[in-house]
């Protein structure tokens, strides 16, 4: 595993063997002294592109942050890693700035945050001279650079003075960084910060570690019936968006009857209580926070693993950034939308209330545009198509479907051909010479005689009472869906009148059919239904242990437990189990200082576990084909006596379903056992599983774009191996790889 000094530095100070998308192409432009602009999605890992280069250059590098919170964060993160940071803001004492510039002014420090206000301050920009003539100054890191923009949705007046930098420092180079997606934010920031052809990253904003789902609301008990289910079947921490402060309250207070350990969060509590609470979830000492959209932005939690919004989002744009606040560490994480129809008829009243406040007239222009990004919400959340193509469809980016990893692709909704029902409402529109709205016109089709039927004659109509087989729902749904498949159009003046278009009368000649979502009263899949990678219970058990350890050592030290080590190091150590800190320091995530610090607590924890369930040495292998010296295990396999039994069965000729009907398990168990039984290093012959023709594509797959993620090797191979089969080889190439 030799490697260049970019990810030596890397794995010293942060603990990480490899760069993701991007972060080396940005951290090589800004060492080169290049202007660079690096958009990459909330989680894409950003921090580490300004924070390496501040480590390896000389001087300090000044980052810019617009939040306090964040500042600290951040602060406390790299102070856990050994590197010299502070931050300078208006919550310190005179005597705390004293002492921090002091700290600077001795070298001791490679990152200062500020906040924007404070950079031009004349008494900081003295400082900052000094600073610059003492050690110079390596660079200008501008975190969340889109609040430089009055495009964006996080415009900040103060950000707009940062433009005042290349005056002053001409020749340090800059680095803006941000989550923003729309191109127009993006030419904002280049020229606002004067960025001199500097080098552009933008990511992917597909996030693939995040399942995206939508649940339909049926009526208001069931619906928190469904939250609550949905809830309990979590793990980790998660947040629930509610549209108003009351029904942030309710909920709260609802689940918490009902067992889950959640609180509120929004504007209506004192600063005081929004700051307790926030901590508390941050230090998981609650598992779910009940907020409304007040909540989250600035918030760095990564081991967040669900945002479920039980009401509707404002905008496709929105729902985007808060369902992004799961998965920032990468780990699999589930985004809920729930979906009801009363919600959308409360917003769309309190569109309609937007007024001018001081002539009261009715904001047009505004109201137009809420109801247009209404109705994007909508359409993604009826869509039929693979959310993730809805989603980044509207940030520009072309996704080609089928993920893997949202309800429709892995459940496609049933169609149904509602041609004949459609005719008749296109048809009735016709009648009523495009003068009315859906709801009138279904009640036409269900022969109503209501006071506005017989007012305008809509009783005599042909079309009167020919939908009376089909409910209202159903008339709804397809209203709703002609709408969205283009097949009428509705105004946008506020009175949702429907009229025809030429597609319409295309289904009225019988030109085109009309199909139909069916929805169906089936049970959500769960993450844990999707991968099936069972962890066998001692290994389960261990990791609560280390998670313990993990959250006493943070509340001894009154940080968040993820700066301690991440959900995925806390993962990987459970199931490797080292017994020494040269094992302990292979972990991802483990760098120079965390191992001194804390490899000798946690390495203890797994000792005492080994008293329990003792790391069974394998037995001698059976298996002709391989060397017999290369069987020692890697990792200590504890329960290995079912993953031997497996195995036997395996060598005496079974198959893995035989093996899993004879065992009683499910055969993704026995997948998983012969997996466990190759990473621990048993030589198995794995041509009966996967041919060898298989094995060779698979395996230039693991050669052109490495083991990380099981997700990316399945779209490498345009989903044409399973998951299964890639384990294997995985796990084989993995120990060629490193070899014993
Ligand atoms: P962003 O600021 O883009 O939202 P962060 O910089 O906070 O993202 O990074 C998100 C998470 O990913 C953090 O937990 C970080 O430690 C982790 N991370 C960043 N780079 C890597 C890497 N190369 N390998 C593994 N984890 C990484
Ligand atoms: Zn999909």
């Amino acid at each position: 595993m030799t490697s260049n000094p970019l990810q030596q530095a890397l794995k010293q100070y942060f603990g990480y063997d490899s760069f993701r998308a991007g972060q080396r192409e940005i951290i090589e432009a800004h060492l080169a002294g290049r202007d660079t602009l690096a958009i990459m999605p909330t989680g894409g890992g950003k921090s580490i592109c300004f924070q390496l280069p501040a480590l390896l250059k000389t001087g300090v590098t000044i980052v810019v942050s617009p939040l306090i919170a964040l500042m600290q964060d951040q602060v406390t993160a790299l102070k856990e890693n050994g590197i010299g940071a502070t931050f300078l803001n208006s919550t310190l004492s005179g005597r705390e700035t004293h002492l921090r510039s002091q700290a600077i002014l001795n070298g001791a420090i490679k990152l200062i945050y500020v906040a924007p206000e404070r950079l031009f301050a004349e008494q900081f920009i003295e400082f900052l001279n000094i600073v610059k003539n003492k050690i110079g100054i390596a660079g200008f890191a501008i975190d969340e650079a889109h609040c430089v923009s009055e495009w964006g949705h996080d415009f900040r007046p103060e950000y707009r003075q940062l433009s005042r930098l290349r005056q002053f420092y001409p020749d340090v180079p800059v680095i803006g960084l941000t989550a923003t997606a729309t191109e127009r934010v993006r030419e904002d920031i280049i020229q606002q910060l004067q960025l001199q052809q500097p080098y552009v990253h933008v990511a992917s904003f597909n996030r693939n570690n995040l399942y995206y789902e939508v649940v339909p609301k049926q009526g208001t008990e069931q619906s928190y019936v469904d939250l609550l289910r949905q809830i309990k079947r979590m793990q980790g921490s998660g947040i629930v968006y509610c549209l108003s402060r009351k029904r942030v309250n309710e909920i709260a207070e609802r689940l918490r009857e009902d067992g889950i350990v959640a609180i509120p969060y929004h504007a209506g509590l004192s600063a005081k209580e929004r700051e307790e609470n926030q901590t508390r979830w941050i230090r998981d000492d609650v598992q779910v926070m009940v907020a409304t959209i007040a909540f989250g932005m600035g918030i760095n939690k990564p081991d967040v693993r669900f945002v479920i919004h039980y009401d509707l989002p404002k905008n496709i744009e929105g729902y985007y950034q808060e369902s992004g606040r799961a998965g920032r560490d990468g780990e699999d994480s589930h985004c809920t939308l729930f979906l009801g129809y009363g919600d959308l008829e409360t917003i769309k009243y309190l569109i309609a209330q937007k007024v001018d406040p001081h002539t009261n007239e009715p904001l047009e222009a505004e109201q137009r545009i809420a109801q247009q990004q209404l109705r994007q919400v909508v359409d993604y959340a009826e869509g039929v198509a693979c959310r993730r193509t809805i989603l980044l469809r509207y940030f520009g980016e072309h996704f080609h479907g089928d993920c893997a990893n949202c309800d429709n692709c892995l459940t496609p909704k049933p169609m149904e051909d509602w041609t004949v029902e459609a005719q008749k409402f296109l048809s009735c529109v016709a009648r009523v010479k495009e003068r009315f709205g859906a709801g009138h016109v279904i009640d036409i089709l269900r022969g109503s005689m209501n006071k506005k039927i017989l007012q305008h004659g809509h009783e005599s109509l042909s079309t009167h009472g020919i939908g009376k087989d089909r409910s209202l729902d159903e008339w709804r749904q397809l209203s709703r869906s002609l709408i969205h498949q283009g097949y009428l159009t509705q105004t946008t003046d506020g009175y949702a009148i429907l009229k025809l278009n030429d597609r319409s009368w295309e289904v009225m000649r019988g030109q085109r059919n009309v199909l139909l979502p069916i929805e169906r009263d089936t049970e959500p899949v769960t993450v844990t239904e999707r991968e099936t990678s069972e962890r066998p219970v001692d290994v389960e058990i261990l990791f609560e242990r280390l998670r313990l350890l993990r959250k006493n050592l943070a509340d001894e030290q009154e940080v968040p437990p993820y700066v301690i080590f991440s959900n995925a190091t806390l993962n990987q150590m459970a199931e490797q189990q080292p017994t020494s800190r040269k094992e302990f320091a292979k972990l991802s995530g483990v760098g120079a200082k965390k191992l001194e610090q804390y490899a000798d607590d946690f390495i203890a924890i797994i000792l005492e576990h080994h008293l329990k369930y003792p790391p069974a040495e394998p037995e001698e292998s059976t298996t002709s084909r391989v060397k017999q010296e290369s069987v020692t295990p890697k990792s200590k396999l504890s329960k290995a006596s079912t993953q031997r039994e497996t195995l036997a069965m395996y060598e005496n000729g079974l198959d893995i379903d035989e093996i899993a009907r004879d065992r009683g398990l499910k055969p993704a168990t026995v997948w998983t056992h012969l997996v466990q039984l190759i990473e621990a290093g048993y030589a198995i012959n794995c041509d009966r599983l996967v041919t060898p023709e298989r094995q060779n594509v698979i395996y230039e797959a693991l050669e052109a774009i490495g083991g990380d993620s099981l997700r990316n090797l399945f779209d490498h191979l345009r989903e044409e191996y399973t998951y299964d089969e890639i384990k294997i080889v995985r796990a084989i190439w993995q120990n060629e790889k490193e070899p014993l």
